[in-house]
């Protein structure tokens, strides 16, 4: 979009908020009403109705994160799951096949694996790192190709402009969960990208305070995606809206500041005697290092690693850190840390665990906004 707001900073600040400013309010006031005046619209989805997701709130969230991911088009929703089942139920219709990328967010692993084959979808798993496999495992109803950009917990980084490539290549809708990179480390559409999904409850609000999730794509697919979501009435509330709209303002301060406190833990932790591994992207030792570089514009505030000695090291660890809260989710102001086997992925066999690489020992650190020192001294103690 032209005009003035050009860097990606500006644009978290002003752009889709209506100018003239809304009786002067520096701030985009809360259109906390269900039905606004019909004023001659025609057609089921411009009818102004909180559910129909175009509240003034809707408006400008959407138009601001479109310019944000370089897209014509996005949508909020209530949750990132929201987005990601209403994307996958657009893009997909009974008798369609899925390629998704093998380690998944457990919600999104759990839909596929679980909803699809009920609703006559079926879906395979790629080894989203080698593109030599993914030919073999095409089907004449193959649709559509599902990737991340970067796993979870091991921060894994696949091929993701072969992604974009091959989907294109064989007229495949591809699909990325943008959530562990923000629009401030990594922009899909610009990679060649069709949809970027967000679960906005992370980075994109920032504060742990709300759910929410966006998609973002052409005008085309994004029309149908919201004619789908106003079906399936997983809409966001303009109060939610507003604090996600405060929340993205941030983005960039926080997102940069948070990449290199997240460095800083990694190679700290990489150091330190007690600790065996160490999963960060940021570091040299990471496998996929040099393809994150040449993708990334920073590596994100999430690393895992795994102690020496027994599992239960971690759960020593995580009772003696004190500045860190051992909670799920990841993205906010405030360092989380969790145990994936005890929590995000207990739902999986030991076996499955392992295949995976997530041993029962393995720590996630989501790195917030508090002082890195004050962090690097709290992990000092715990490990010492
Ligand atoms: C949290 C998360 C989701 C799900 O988002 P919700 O807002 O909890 O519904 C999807 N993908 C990734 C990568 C996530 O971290």
């Amino acid at each position: 979009m032209s005009g003035p707001y050009k860097r990606l900073e500006t644009k978290l600040v002003h752009a889709g908020e209506p100018r003239p400013r809304i009786d002067g309010a520096v701030e985009m006031p809360i259109f906390q009403s269900a039905t606004f005046e019909y004023r001659g619209e025609r057609r089921y989805d411009d009818v102004r109705y909180l559910r129909l997701n175009n509240t003034p709130n809707h408006l400008a969230l959407h138009a601001k994160l479109a310019d944000l991911e370089g897209s014509e088009a996005a949508l909020v929703t209530a949750s990132g799951m929201a987005a990601i089942s209403t994307t996958l139920l657009t893009v997909l219709s009974a008798g369609d096949h899925l390629l998704a990328q093998s380690c998944l967010y457990g919600g999104t692993h759990d839909f596929v694996t679980r909803e699809f084959a009920g609703l006559g979808l079926s879906v395979d798993f790629i080894d989203a790192d080698r593109r030599d496999t993914w030919r073999a495992q095409l089907k004449p109803n193959t649709r559509a190709v599902y990737v991340e950009a970067m796993t979870n917990p091991l921060l894994e980084v696949a091929d993701l402009r072969a992604v974009a490539e091959f989907a294109r290549a064989h007229r495949l809708v591809s699909i990325i969960d943008n959530t562990f990179a923000s629009p401030v480390n990594f922009r899909p559409i610009e990679a060649g990208f069709d949809l970027v999904l967000h679960s906005a409850t992370k980075y994109l609000n920032g504060h742990s305070d709300i759910v929410a999730g966006a998609v973002a794509g052409s005008s085309a697919l994004i029309e149908r995606i919201r004619h789908k979501a106003n079906h399936l009435g997983g809409s966001l509330d303009p109060h939610a809206a507003f604090l996600l709209s405060r929340g993205l303002k941030t983005l960039a301060l926080r997102v940069r500041y948070q990449n290199e406190s997240a460095l800083k833990l990694a190679q700290f932790l990489e150091s330190h005697p007690a600790v065996a591994r160490v999963h960060y992207a940021g570091l040299e030792s990471h496998p996929r290092h040099a393809r994150a570089a040449s993708l990334f514009a920073g590596f994100g505030g999430v690393l895992s690693f795994e102690l020496k000695g027994p599992p239960e090291r971690a759960d020593e660890l995580a009772g003696r850190v004190r500045i860190p809260a051992v909670a799920p989710s990841l993205g906010g102001v405030h360092t989380l840390l969790t145990r994936p086997a005890t929590t995000s992925h207990s739902g999986l066999a030991r076996e499955d665990r392992e295949r995976l690489g997530i041993s029962d020992g393995l720590l996630r650190l989501s790195v917030g906004i508090e002082a890195t020192e004050d962090l690097l001294e709290d992990f000092a103690q715990a490990l010492g």
